[in-house]
């Protein structure tokens, strides 16, 4: 393991290219009122939800077909004016900046199911259907997709990031869920990787290879992904501990049993007061658990006395039950607004998360180290986490004109992610790496990796137009 470097605290290095008015009149020309260059447009294309910023890109072009896409990249590509392919712009980590300035393809006009196979468990979507449409619109098939970042994403976006979310523990991430890809490539050729079969042999991983790309190889037109049987029993629970710690253990006896939890959230007490402010709760201020269980009536049942059993032994309170779909939801949804709960808690301050994933036996070890680190500095932050899969989010909640919060904020960022990558785990397990965590990957992976991905990147992209400047440097 290489030391993580104060690479990590770069603020965005921008270096603006030129983008020719010529190419903004033949894109205004191709796409008529699909092209925006108005100014509010353009700003809200040239940010995320991170706390980075950028000048916004020269204009934007509301794809809604392929065709759109291809021909907006081959304009771009004939220019050399970067592209920065744009879902729902929930990402975190500056992913959507034009720190080279460019042009944002706006894809959530392309929000349509193409085709639902039921038999097969699986459906090909457009890439701006956003998950929550797509559950909504397969909702009388029995079936679910089960990925569920905090944000309602798009189907694009979370392909684009490998993403996650509070199901992954039972249903995986993007990276096991993605199987076939149509992908623009970056001199505007339309391409096909995988296919509806549930597995294959057939050369180089390209699907794998474009999941978790960040829109730095191709923008993705078409994706086919798995889909699963609603459960025929689903129980949601929330238990309340004396400690963070007691918590924990309880998720990783859960976990080391192989007790099949669909999902459990870790919520500290500084988070559950937040939530219960913002979503007008009662919950408990104490550390809490959040669980879910599917399966049949009598699996449930069974894996739910069996964590019942392990909280009790750590001293956990007694579950209370979620019992009816309207109360599960309301949880569910609390639990979803914990991020924007936090940010409201301190007016005007923006949130640095962070996302480190570990193996689950140094949970313990990470977490804690990390609180105590977190409480001495005095930094106010929340702290959640998908902890049955070892990874968790601290959100320091800084004001951003104060660069002195920024620089404590970041540095316990950078300590918890060289205590991460110590214990064997990752500087992020789901949010990506964007610009803010590009330090990060390089004392994650070494420099020989980064190198493989950059020769990869210069055969795919040899004008570097797909969203460059993230990832890693050129
Ligand atoms: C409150 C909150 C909670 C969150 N919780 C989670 C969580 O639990 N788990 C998790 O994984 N993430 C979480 N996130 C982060 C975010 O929701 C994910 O990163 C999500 O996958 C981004 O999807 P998007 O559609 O918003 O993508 P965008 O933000 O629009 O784009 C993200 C990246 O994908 C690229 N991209 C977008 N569409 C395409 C495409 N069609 N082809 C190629 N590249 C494309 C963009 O260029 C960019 O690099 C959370 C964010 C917020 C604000």
């Amino acid at each position: 393991m290489n030391a993580p470097t104060a690479a990590a605290h770069l603020l965005p290095a921008i270096h603006l290219r030129d983008v020719p008015p010529a190419l903004i009149d033949a894109l205004q020309s191709r796409f008529g009122t699909q092209c925006s260059t108005a100014q509010a447009v353009r700003e809200q294309h040239g940010r995320d939800e991170g706390s980075l910023q950028a000048p916004p890109p020269s204009a934007v072009v509301f794809a809604e077909s392929t065709q759109d896409v291809a021909d907006a990249v081959k304009l771009a590509s004939q220019y050399d004016v970067p592209v920065i392919a744009y879902g729902a712009g929930s990402s975190l980590e500056g992913h959507l900046l034009a720190v080279q300035g460019g042009i944002s393809i706006d894809v959530s006009r392309m929000n349509r199911v193409l085709s639902v196979n039921a038999e097969d468990l699986t459906v090909t979507v457009q890439p701006g259907i956003t998950r929550k449409q797509l559950n909504d619109a397969i909702k009388d098939t029995g079936l679910f997709f089960p990925i569920d970042p905090g944000a309602d994403a798009s189907i694009g976006g979370m392909s684009a990031t490998r993403a996650s979310g509070t199901n992954a523990v039972r249903y995986g991430t993007m990276r096991e869920n993605v199987l076939a890809l149509q992908v623009v490539t970056a001199s505007g050729e339309v391409i096909h990787t995988g296919t509806r079969a549930k597995k294959s042999s057939a050369g180089y991983d390209l699907t794998r290879l474009l999941v978790g790309s960040e829109g730095t190889l191709g923008i993705m037109t078409e994706i086919t992904v798995r889909l699963y049987p609603l459960p025929e029993a689903v129980s949601a629970a929330i238990c309340s501990f004396p400690s963070i710690e007691a918590a924990v253990h309880t998720v990783i006896q859960t976990i080391q049993l192989g007790v099949p939890i669909a999902r459990v959230e870790l919520i500290d007490h500084h988070t559950v007061r937040m939530v219960n402010a913002h979503s007008k709760l009662t919950l408990r201020e104490e550390p809490m658990l959040l669980m879910e269980f599917h399966g049949s009536p009598a699996g449930v049942k069974e894996q739910a006395e069996t964590v019942q059993d392990i909280a009790s032994e750590f001293g956990g309170q007694a579950f209370e039950w979620a019992s009816t779909p309207e109360e599960r939801t309301r949880l569910w949804t609390a639990r979803h607004n914990a991020y924007f709960a936090a940010v409201q808690s301190r007016p005007g301050c923006r949130a640095i998360s962070t996302d480190t994933c570990v193996p689950i036996s140094r949970l313990a070890d990470c977490l804690l180290e990390s609180v105590d680190e977190v409480e001495a500095s005095g930094i106010p932050y929340f702290l959640v986490g998908h902890v049955g899969d070892g990874n968790f989010h601290f959100g320091y909640l800084i004001d951003p004109d104060n660069a002195d919060e920024r620089t404590r904020a970041e540095q316990l960022n950078h300590q918890l992610v060289a205590r991460a990558l110590s214990m064997g785990g990752t500087c992020t397990g789901e949010h990506g790496v964007g610009i803010h965590k590009m330090g990060f990957l390089l004392d994650e992976t070494g420099a020989g990796a980064v190198n493989m991905m950059r020769a990869i990147k210069r055969a795919l992209d040899p004008k570097n137009i797909l969203n460059p400047g993230k990832i890693f440097a050129m």
